[in-house]
């Protein structure tokens, strides 16, 4: 049992082996994919690979440095659509991003703005449907909680990619929000992320690729896929004094239970 709760399996990297790409993850002992859309057009795409293969899910939402790619809130009632879908089990990814540069028209200020706007609409779309979220953070982490935490209670959100520290990821996560780890923990110079997620709870973490980036060792540099999350668990179990079995089961539990629609669980 392991779980990749963030692959972009409808990625253009993806396009010709895809079947085999869930094959060998098959392989590597994953039972369970949350393929996240970062578009309206790629919301169509992983709705589409989510019914094809059974322990694939999806997540849809408009990713913010795709954020030009809307102009107001009528992408909501589109995005409220297809988010009746059985499949899709959460509104993402979403969030703030500071690093990449603003697109032709707007300025910094503006950028910003916009970005938050699509990001607070997004959240309110996802308290409305039950739905937790998938959370992007690039250079942007305090503006990013400031928006998030009032909605603590309402929804939880998974702070994907988390590289802070335990400091940081602590106080979001006895809000009920949650951190998720990436192939970065495993690299040389990621002291700061083991040292996090030494630290974390055991309920209180994911495991992800992010692939088609991101690649943990030994495969870094290379094309990331979903089969490489049993290296990142490997080890995250072993800076934990772990078993892997015992990681892989913790870490699926608490994604089953992050991604699901709340209404039909009651
Ligand atoms: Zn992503």
């Amino acid at each position: 049992m392991l779980t990749d709760t963030h692959a972009h399996l409808a990625s253009k990297q993806f396009i010709n082996d895809l079947p085999a790409i869930i094959a060998r993850a098959r392989e590597a002992g994953l039972t369970r994919i949350i393929c996240v859309g970062t578009t309206m057009e790629d919301a169509r795409r992983v709705i589409e690979i989510a019914e094809t293969y059974p322990e694939v899910e999806a997540t849809i939402g408009v990713h913010p440095c795709d954020a030009d790619s809307v102009k107001d809130e009528s992408f909501i009632d589109e995005l409220r659509s297809l988010a009746e879908h059985p499949k899709v089990v959460g509104i993402g990814e979403i969030g703030l991003d500071y690093y990449h540069q603003p697109p032709e028209g707007f300025t910094l200020e503006a950028w910003k703005a916009h970005q938050a706007f699509v990001l607070n609409a997004q959240l309110g779309l996802a308290a409305e449907l039950k739905l937790n979220v998938v959370l992007h953070n690039r250079e942007s982490f305090d503006d990013l909680t400031a928006q998030v935490l009032p909605w603590s209670g309402k929804l939880r959100g998974v702070f994907h990619c988390f590289t802070g520290t335990a400091e940081q990821a602590l106080p979001l996560i006895q809000q009920g929000h949650l951190v998720s780890f990436t192939g970065i923990v495993t690299f040389k110079n990621g002291q700061i992320i083991q040292d996090c997620a030494k630290a974390m709870p055991d309920d209180g973490f994911m495991l992800e690729t992010d692939c088609p980036y991101l690649a943990p060792m030994p495969h870094r540099g290379q094309r990331n896929e979903p089969a490489y999350v049993a290296k990142t668990a490997a080890f995250v179990a072993n800076l934990r004094g772990v078993s892997l079995e015992a990681l892989a089961a913790r870490t699926s539990e608490t994604a089953h239970m992050f991604f699901r629609r709340l209404k039909t669980q009651d």
